[in-house]
């Protein structure tokens, strides 16, 4: 996949939305250096003087630029399964996941992984935290699109020596980051309290602060995951998560449905992250209820994630925005949670879980992490500045980006669609002939082998809905 230069780029945009709350701004020029946002101005007024030798891009009548968005969960390459036995009973569903997971190769991981990336630019989003098996993979397609990614290896399995575990994750955050930095980075993932070793959590967790890299875990997606720590524990899944000292300013702490309100104090409190994936957490039944307004009313870090393209079906953070509204009004009963809220969580609140310091925004010192949006579409229709931002939230769609930029460089343009195209039937090619060679079939072992990998086992395979399915072996 082609990178851009490394030119400082200026964008020249009618009208443009410097952060969630700024208001939209028109006519105003964007100029980025060193991978930096230097000035944002109004037209022909603070931009240094004389010829600018960079690139200039004209953002057009019709379109808007914003802040990118970020990914705050997923599992990319799982677009590779996407689609795959949706609708089924969920025991069956993964099992079926599991026959093929089985039998992943590098190259599959890494072409569907690059489909994912693609899919991720064309809905605005820049970098995305990810957990899924052979990491390296995900990191090659994220530094060839040149994009930002936080990976590691999955921390999971009753089986795993903590110790050794977390060592490899943090071989692998030193290596990554020394072959792809800096906008690839390590994480800590560990894939939740009743998948791995409690002692795995915690060793993890003391890495991740020590480091300051993300501790990327899935908590209380399900009733049966909150039913379960109390059984055993006596205590709530953050709250054990807290006495194991992983709730910390690096924590981010994904699905949430069931948090008590304690929990989500103590979230706050810590100045950990909550992540929201309305997506996943609506198709696979999940239930319960993201606390979105009480975790921001408290001051915790809010973002918004797509979970895997197997549970979703689309890594489209656009549409994520636009359901985490309506799942938040569904379950209020009131309008408090408004697109905003949700513009926010996926700019600045996505950025902060990535430990991209002062990402979200566009103001001189922040990351230049900027994308286009096309309001040519009829759907958008008709687009009017002072409701821009709802209208992104409640209209927009993967497809509507028109330009992305990543720390200056510009990935994704008009100009790249007939090279991105080439290479994205390359890849669907290889994913293709993948799942054609593996064929259909139904894995004889439970979910969640080895035998006690899921804490509590898996009845329906409750508990481990996005866990069993996604998170799967990374
Ligand atoms: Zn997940």
């Amino acid at each position: 996949m082609r990178r851009g230069s490394g030119e400082p780029l200026l964008l020249r945009c009618r009208w443009l939305i410097p952060c969630a709350r700024c208001g939209v701004l028109e006519d105003v020029d964007v100029l980025v250096e060193d991978g930096v946002v230097r000035v944002v101005a109004s037209r022909g007024s603070g931009l240094p003087s004389g010829a600018f030798s960079g690139h200039v891009v004209d953002c057009g009548r019709r379109r808007v630029g914003v802040p990118c968005l970020y990914n705050a969960h997923t599992h990319a390459a799982m677009v590779l399964l996407r689609g795959y036995y949706d609708d089924s009973e969920l025991f069956e569903w993964l099992s079926r996941m599991w026959f093929v997971e089985k039998r992943l190769t590098p190259e599959v991981v890494y072409h569907a992984s690059r489909i994912a990336v693609v899919e991720m630019l064309s809905s605005a989003t820049c970098g995305f935290l990810d957990m899924y098996f052979m990491p390296w993979e995900t990191a090659r397609a994220a530094w060839e699109a040149g994009v930002r990614a936080g990976l590691g290896p999955v921390i999971m399995g009753r089986g795993v020596d903590p110790w050794r575990a977390v060592e490899e994750a943090s071989r692998f955050v030193e290596a990554v980051e020394a072959r792809y930095g800096p906008l690839v980075r390590g994480v800590y993932n560990v894939h939740s309290i009743y998948a791995a070793p409690l002692e795995a959590v915690r060793l993890a967790a003391g890495e991740a602060a020590s480091r300051g890299r993300p501790l990327h875990i899935h908590v209380s997606e399900t009733r049966r995951e909150v039913y379960e720590a109390k059984k055993r524990y006596g205590v709530f899944p953050l709250e054990l998560l807290d006495r194991l000292g992983a709730v910390h300013g690096w924590s981010v702490l994904v699905h949430g449905g069931w948090l008590a309100s304690w929990e989500v104090e103590l979230a706050a409190r810590r100045g950990a992250t909550l992540v929201h994936c309305p997506a996943s957490n609506m198709k696979l039944a999940t239930a319960g209820h993201f606390p979105l307004y009480e975790a921001r009313r408290l001051g915790a870090n809010v973002a918004i994630g797509t979970d895997g393209a197997a549970s979703n079906n689309t890594l489209d953070m656009l549409r994520e925005m636009r359901l985490a509204v309506l799942l938040q009004r569904h379950s209020y009963w009131d309008t408090r949670v408004a697109a905003v809220d949700a513009f926010e969580a996926a700019t600045v609140g996505g950025a902060r879980a990535l430990g991209l310091e002062g990402g979200g925004r566009l103001e001189p010192g922040a990351p230049g992490d900027v994308a286009v949006l096309g309001l040519e579409r009829p759907g958008l229709w008709p687009p009017r500045r002072g409701r821009l931002v709802s209208h992104i939230v409640y209209s927009a769609a993967a497809g509507d980006a028109w330009l992305v930029a990543v720390a200056g460089r510009v990935v994704y343009a008009p100009w790249m669609r007939e090279e991105l195209e080439r290479l994205l039937e390359e890849s669907l090619g290889v994913v293709e002939g993948f799942l054609e060679e593996v064929g259909e079939g139904v894995d004889p072992e439970p979910p969640c082998s080895p035998p006690g990998a899921c804490l509590g086992g898996s009845g329906a395979g409750e508990g481990v809905a996005d866990g069993g399915a996604e998170g799967q072996p990374g």
